[in-house]
């Protein structure tokens, strides 16, 4: 999904044109996280319910520094430094474990990040400014972004929260042997008649475990130990997210049935793209076996 020679010609959040590369978690959490390792990703093509065609795919840097050429100049070194400067001290408290009361100020700052990373997988996950002849190769790229240039550009100039994004965390306390992990789970369902096309972004990053969800509304999320972030009080909240619940969040066990249920009359299938940096040599850990069986 994430194309460093992607061209995207207008900043996806305010349309000008002096475009500039941006990391997605910005350079300096980047920084701080120091990811060695490059990222791959693991792509699952369910053919059926038995059979699933796995294929790899290696990435060209560690995922923390992935730098799309989406924002324009004005966007990443002015309008939004306010944002990554005053959202990384909280961002490295909740990473590292420590404990922080979350201020008004925290809960906007952490919520401002956290939209601004979702709006950027989303186009980055999405067909916009891709030239038609493009498309057809791009299997996970077919559709718009799910929230629209309008809702960015509302969000740039007013601070309007997307009213579509879910924004819900969790204390990871393990080690699940995938860290940091980011996953893109596309999703639909049925709604007013209609295909509601969703996407749900999962993360580990240290301690920090992140589910954005983005048209989600008829899934709500269901680990019981990621809490919406305007509910989060006290960091680190007093129920650690077990390897069970990561994991059922991720491979959306729930969602995948309903939505086998829902489409088991049309030709539509579902397709998961997951990225993932394991530590040290390119194996997986033994209590990734049970995921892995399934596909
Ligand atoms: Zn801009």
């Amino acid at each position: 999904m994430f194309e460093p020679q992607r061209k995207y010609k207008t900043c996806i959040m305010c349309g000008r044109y002096d475009m500039t590369r941006e990391h997605i978690f910005g350079k300096s959490f980047a920084d701080y996280l120091d990811v060695q390792h490059h990222w791959k990703a693991d792509q699952y093509t369910p053919t059926g319910e038995k059979h699933a065609k796995r294929s790899f795919k290696k990435g060209p840097s560690p995922i923390t520094n992935i730098a799309p050429r989406v924002l324009c100049n004005k966007c990443n070194s002015e309008r939004l430094s306010g944002t990554m400067n005053s959202s990384l001290p909280y961002l490295i408290s909740c990473a590292s474990g420590e404990s922080f009361s979350l201020t008004p100020d925290a809960q906007q700052s952490l919520r401002r990040y956290f939209e601004r990373v979702a709006m950027i997988i989303d186009v980055c996950t999405s067909a916009e400014q891709m030239q038609q002849s493009k498309r057809e190769s791009a299997k996970h790229r077919h559709g718009p972004a799910l929230i629209s240039f309008d809702q960015r550009k509302a969000w740039l100039n007013e601070e309007i929260a997307p009213e579509n994004l879910n924004i819900y965390l969790g204390f990871h306390k393990g080690v699940l042997g995938l860290n940091p992990d980011v996953n893109i789970r596309h999703t639909a369902s049925f709604k007013n008649g209609g295909i509601q096309y969703g996407k749900r972004i999962t993360m580990v990053i240290q301690r920090l475990a992140i589910c954005l969800d983005i048209n989600m509304s008829d899934f709500e999320c269901p680990g019981e130990t990621f809490y919406p972030l305007k509910e989060i009080t006290n960091w680190p909240p007093n129920t650690d997210v077990s390897y069970d619940d990561y994991y059922a969040l991720r491979n959306q066990d729930d969602i995948t049935r309903r939505y086998r249920q829902v489409f088991s009359n049309t030709a539509l299938v579902e397709e998961i793209e997951a990225l993932s940096i394991p530590r040290g040599e390119v194996t997986f850990p033994i209590e990734l076996e049970p995921f892995l069986s399934q596909a």
